[in-house]
C-alpha cells in the first residue's frame, strides 16, 4: 500500500495531515479537493493506515495486520462508501447501516475508524442530509474523508463541517507513472484497448467504429475516467511531440483535442450519462478533423 510518506505530488496536503497527526489534532471530518486521479482516495487510505498502524504510529508501516487489511480493504473499522446504481449515488441506506448504525460503538479493533467517501458529490439530498448530523457530533475516534472534484456542488453545510484540504493537479507524466504501478495488468490492457478503439476510430473519422467504441466504453462504465485519462495523456503526448518537432498547427490541433477529452472527463466524474458524455466528446472531435 501506499503510505503517507510515499503519496507523491502532493507535499503540502500530506504536509498538513502530517502535522495534524503530530499535534493530535486530526479533524473528524476532512474535504479532500481536487482534481481526478490525484491521489485523494489513496491519501485517505495512507491517513486511515497512519491513524492505525500497530508498529509505525502516526506513519504507517503497510505490513503490520491493521495496514495489511486496510490495503487489502477489509478492516472492520475503515470502510469506503460504494456508490451504487445508474445514479452513481451514495444510498441513504448505507450511510444509516454503515455509519450511522456504528456510532454507538467503540471502533473494533483499531484506533480509529475512518469512513472514505470517494466522491461526496455522490450524496444526495437525503443521504447527505442524514450524514450532515453524525458530521455535527462525530463520536471520538471518528473520522471522516470526504473526497471531491466539485466542492461547489455540496451543500455548504457539508462544506462547512469539514477541513478543506486541497489537492494540485498531477501532470500527465507522474499520472501514468502512477496509474501504471497501481492498476492490475489485466485493467490497464482493457482500458489501454479500450481508448486505442476511441483513438483510432476518432482520428479514421469512422462514425459507425466511433458509436461501437463508445458503447464498448460506456458498458465498462466504471472504466469510462481511466478510458479518458489514458485518451487525453495519447493526446497530451502528441501534442508535445508535434511542438517539440515544429508542427505548430498539429500541436495546437492535439492540444485543443486534449481539453475536449478533459471537460468529457471533468462532465462524466460530476454523473453526467456516460455514453451522453462520451459520444458528444467524439461529436466534438470530430470536428476538430481537417
Ligand atoms: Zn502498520
Amino acid at each position: 500500500m501506499v503510505l503517507l510518506g510515499q503519496i507523491r505530488g502532493q507535499d503540502r496536503a500530506v504536509a498538513q495531515l502530517r502535522s495534524a497527526i503530530e499535534t493530535d489534532r486530526v479533524a473528524h471530518a476532512y474535504l479532500f479537493c481536487g482534481p481526478s486521479r490525484s491521489g485523494k482516495h489513496t491519501t485517505g487510505l495512507a491517513l486511515a493506515a497512519a491513524l492505525n498502524c500497530h508498529t509505525a504510529p502516526g506513519q504507517g508501516c503497510g505490513t503490520c495486520p491493521a495496514c495489511s487489511k486496510i490495503a487489502a480493504g477489509i478492516h472492520p473499522d475503515v470502510q469506503t462508501l460504494e456508490r451504487q446504481g445508474a445514479a452513481r449515488s451514495i444510498p441513504v441506506d448505507t450511510i444509516r447501516r454503515q455509519v450511522i448504525a456504528r456510532m454507538g460503538t467503540a471502533p473494533h479493533e483499531g484506533k480509529a475508524r475512518v469512513f472514505l467517501i470517494e466522491e461526496a458529490a455522490a450524496l444526495l439530498g437525503t443521504a447527505a442530509n442524514a450524514l450532515l448530523k453524525t458530521l455535527e457530533e462525530p463520536p471520538a475516534r471518528t473520522h471522516f474523508v470526504l473526497a471531491t472534484t466539485s466542492p461547489d456542488q455540496l451543500l455548504p453545510t457539508i462544506r462547512s463541517r469539514c477541513q478543506r484540504i486541497n489537492f494540485a493537479a498531477l501532470s500527465p507524466e507522474l499520472q501514468l507513472e502512477l496509474a501504471g504501478q497501481a492498476d492490475d495488468g489485466d485493467t490497464v490492457e482493457r482500458v489501454r484497448a479500450l481508448a486505442d478503439g476511441l483513438w483510432r476510430a476518432a482520428f479514421a473519422g469512422d462514425f459507425d467504429s466511433i458509436r461501437q467504441a463508445a458503447s464498448e466504453a460506456a458498458a465498462a462504465r466504471d472504466d469510462v475516467d481511466a478510458i479518458l485519462e489514458t485518451l487525453a495523456l495519447r493526446l497530451h503526448g502528441e501534442a508535445r511531440n508535434a511542438a517539440i518537432g515544429d508542427r505548430l498547427t498539429e500541436a495546437s490541433l492535439r492540444s485543443h483535442q486534449t481539453q475536449v477529452v478533459l471537460d468529457t472527463q471533468s462532465a462524466v466524474s460530476q454523473q453526467a450519462h456516460g455514453l451522453l458524455a462520451v459520444e458528444a466528446m467524439l461529436h466534438t472531435l470530430r470536428t476538430t478533423l481537417p
